[in-house]
């Protein structure tokens, strides 16, 4: 039995029970192993899901908060869930802020990011992509996020990483690194779970130097 004829394995496992399950996507276990792990979620809380399509987080966060409110956004059209908003567009350019501000209407007890950017085959572009996109998500949580609040972010591993984790450990009171059992064994990626925001001087997001092509994912953005 090889690691990838594992993971395959393991892919396969979740992707029947995300059918039987009717989640929209085998990344609705990762989240469910982490708030079963990490306790992210509460009754009533409010959420942000950055990068929720095709919506398989929305779901589980709506689950388990009950009655609060959850908003996804994403690059692309994600289709009505009960009880559930959500904005199109994209989440590192200021008119996609301001509309997710103006229907959150308040700050938000958890931010989730499982944005991702089109895997390109070139590991160390794909890494630098994932950790700009994962910046981008930290920016806006300094924006959406209560004090105390709760944050979970995906990136991909690799030497850039530590930037990553330094920006989460200015904002936050505790940082783990985690992979959920849900996660391919052969991928890279890891979730930041962060709790206890001390707040931060929100950072204007500067477009002028932001460059997104939807159909194949590129940022070269700064965030200043
Ligand atoms: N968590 C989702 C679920 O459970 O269904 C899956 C998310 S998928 C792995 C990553 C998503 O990030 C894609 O749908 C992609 O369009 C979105 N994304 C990537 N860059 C983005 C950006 N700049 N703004 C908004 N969404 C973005």
């Amino acid at each position: 039995m090889t690691k990838r004829w594992l993971a395959e394995r393991r892919q396969e496992k979740y992707y029947r029970l995300a059918k039987k399950l009717d989640y929209r996507s085998r990344a609705s276990f990762k989240l469910i192993q982490i708030d079963d792990r990490f306790e992210i979620f509460r009754e009533g809380d409010s959420v942000v899901d950055l990068g929720a399509a095709p919506g398989g987080w929305l779901q589980v966060a709506k689950e388990r908060v009950g009655d609060g409110m959850v908003i996804g956004v994403d690059l692309r059209p994600i289709r009505p869930i009960d009880g559930v908003l959500t904005v199109l567009g994209d989440i590192t350019e200021k008119g996609t802020m301001d509309e997710l501000l103006g229907k959150l209407g308040k700050k938000a007890d958890i931010v989730l990011s499982d944005m991702a950017p089109n895997i390109g085959g070139h590991y160390s572009t794909d890494h630098a992509r994932s950790v700009h996109l994962c910046t981008f998500a930290i920016n806006a949580a300094d924006n959406i996020l209560k004090r105390e609040g709760r944050m979970v972010a995906k990136v991909f591993m690799g030497d850039l990483f530590h930037m990553v984790k330094e920006e989460f450990e200015k904002r936050f009171r505790s940082v783990k690194v985690h992979a959920p059992d849900a996660t391919r064994s052969a991928s890279s990626e890891v979730y930041v779970i962060a709790k206890g925001f001390r707040g931060y001087e929100p950072k204007e997001i500067h477009n002028d130097n932001v460059e997104v092509k939807k159909a194949k994912f590129t940022v070269k953005g700064e965030i200043k």
